[in-house]
């Protein structure tokens, strides 16, 4: 029988890398401090859900979670958090229309999460609704401003104060995410994140060589070590960290600090390159480094003129292309992945085709799409949504159909290959096969043990299903 003291929490993550991140640094933090991860909600003590409020379609699963929980509450007690960028946007919306959340948890506030939920006699105590106590969702203060409220005052305060990274962020494992920046200073006209994660902040180089220092320690229980690392940031060529002797590190000169400190088999990636600010000096860098893995995701947006200078995003379609060109001289084997937005204000069929013509240009890899939705507070909201949502889903079906086929061609071409992977998991389709990533990032699957999973396999790939590879150990592959 579980020990009535036991600590117990049930996590859910939305959105990006680097909620995923600062997920891990929490599950790090609870885990340290006792608290268990249980298999179903309905086990829990903290319910902790972190958010996303990138599209509207993210928020509405949430809003699904939030009834679902509420339906809960009815059955058994726990406390309820919500944690993130949701909590940042609709917090006066939250506080009113959802008030079986306990604890709304801003950006800037993660870190404190676990001394709140301790605050006590260390296991929290629950607020169940009807309990009497106030049934309205309290937010996360400085420790002095708390003091000052009576335990039952209603505080609906989410003070973004200074942004501090943690430690670490994963828990053991072979695959660890690392964040070297918060916010965003880009201001893309259609995008939340610099309202809700702030200005960008880059973590100093001593903290990011900790951590990797750190994660690169065996598991004391598995003895299982980091193969990749993924450096997370909106915009890591940005990254600036200002020595105290006045000296500016870049996005480069980190890396290049980073290298030396890897262990011998160690990928390195990092995740999201803005084309505006992509340096001749890391793409030399990506050519001669093997530890850094040549993929590059480099989110385009958009293939018309008119409509990249309407998104802010500050290059053209001839410098992207420019760009590109630059790249595959200089690494041909690297592969580029993307981001398009479609549908955004303003966008007309010929605007929509530029975007079809680019693809068929530049063949990326892979692209992440995405129909456009106004968010408000950004300054596209104020340009209305005049993209009707039938032609949306239509140019949006259009753009997926031509990158599946492009994604085809470019992956038959690697056909008869060996490559190197990195197994990742067992198939979800078929237990017998091993999932693996390559340093392209390409998926690939193969027959093959689970105790396999966390090691490097040299695999020849034979074949494709849909997009991914299927392949053979490289030794039985062999003609
Ligand atoms: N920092 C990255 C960059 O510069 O491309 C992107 C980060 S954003 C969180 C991830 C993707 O979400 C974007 O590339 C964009 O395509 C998409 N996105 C952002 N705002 C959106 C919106 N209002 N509607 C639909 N998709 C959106
Ligand atoms: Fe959003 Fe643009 Fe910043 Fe990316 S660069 S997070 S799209 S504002």
């Amino acid at each position: 029988m579980k020990d009535p003291k036991t600590k117990t929490y049930w996590l859910e993550t939305y959105g990006c890398q680097m909620n995923k991140a600062e997920s891990g640094y929490l599950e790090y933090e609870l885990q340290s401090r006792g608290w268990l991860p249980v298999r179903t909600p309905e086990e829990a003590q903290v319910v902790i859900l972190n958010t996303c409020s990138v599209r509207k379609t993210a928020e509405d699963r949430i809003w699904g979670r939030l009834g679902f929980f509420k339906a809960q509450k009815k059955n058994h007690t726990f406390r309820l958090v919500l944690m993130g960028c949701m909590s940042e946007r609709l917090k006066e919306q939250i506080l009113n229309e959802a008030p079986h959340v306990d604890l709304l948890v801003g950006n800037f506030q993660k870190q404190r999460l676990v001394d709140v939920l301790e605050q006590g006699d260390g296991v929290p105590e629950a607020t169940a609704v009807g309990s009497g106590r106030s049934a309205r969702p309290r937010s996360h203060l400085e420790p002095a401003q708390e003091q000052r409220q009576a335990s039952h005052q209603e505080v609906h305060l989410i003070d973004p104060g200074e942004y501090h990274f943690a430690e670490r962020h994963s828990l053991s494992g072979f695959q660890a995410y690392l964040p070297i920046m918060h916010g965003c200073n880009n201001f893309c006209t259609y995008c939340i994140v610099p309202y809700v994660r702030g200005s960008e902040v880059s973590r100093s180089p001593e903290s990011i060589l900790g951590e990797i220092r750190r994660i690169q320690m065996p598991d004391s229980q598995s003895g299982q070590t980091v193969r990749e690392i993924t450096l997370l940031g909106q915009n890591v060529n940005s990254y600036r960290y200002h020595d105290r002797d006045g000296g500016i590190l870049t996005f480069a000169g980190l890396l290049r600090r980073i290298i030396p400190v890897l262990q011998d088999r160690t990928w390195l990636r990092f995740l999201t390159s803005h084309p505006k600010d992509m340096s001749p000096e890391l793409i030399d860098l990506i050519a001669s480094a093997p530890a850094l893995c040549p993929h590059i995701h480099l989110p385009v947006q958009h293939g018309s003129n008119r409509i990249l200078q309407a998104m802010g995003r500050k290059y053209t379609r001839e410098q992207y292309l420019d760009l590109v060109g630059r790249i595959r001289k200089t690494i041909p084997e690297a592969s580029l992945t993307t981001d398009i937005l479609i549908g955004f204000p303003g966008e007309s069929e010929e605007d929509y085709v530029l975007t079809l013509e680019l693809m068929r240009q530049v063949r990326f890899e892979d692209a992440f799409t995405y129909r456009y939705n106004p968010r408000e507070g950004t300054r596209a909201f104020e340009l209305g949504d005049d993209v009707p949502e039938k032609v949306k889903q239509e140019r949006l079906s259009g753009v997926i159909d031509l990158q599946r086929r492009i994604t085809r061609e470019v992956k038959k071409d690697k056909l008869g290959r060996v490559v190197e992977v990195l197994v990742v998991g067992v198939s979800k389709k078929n237990a017998g096969e091993l999932l693996a990533r390559s340093e392209r990032d390409e998926m690939v699957v193969f027959s093959g043990s689970p105790q396999q999973i966390g090691s490097f396999v040299q695999v020849r790939l034979q074949s494709l299903r849909g997009s991914t590879f299927r392949a053979v150990p490289a030794e039985a592959g062999r003609p």
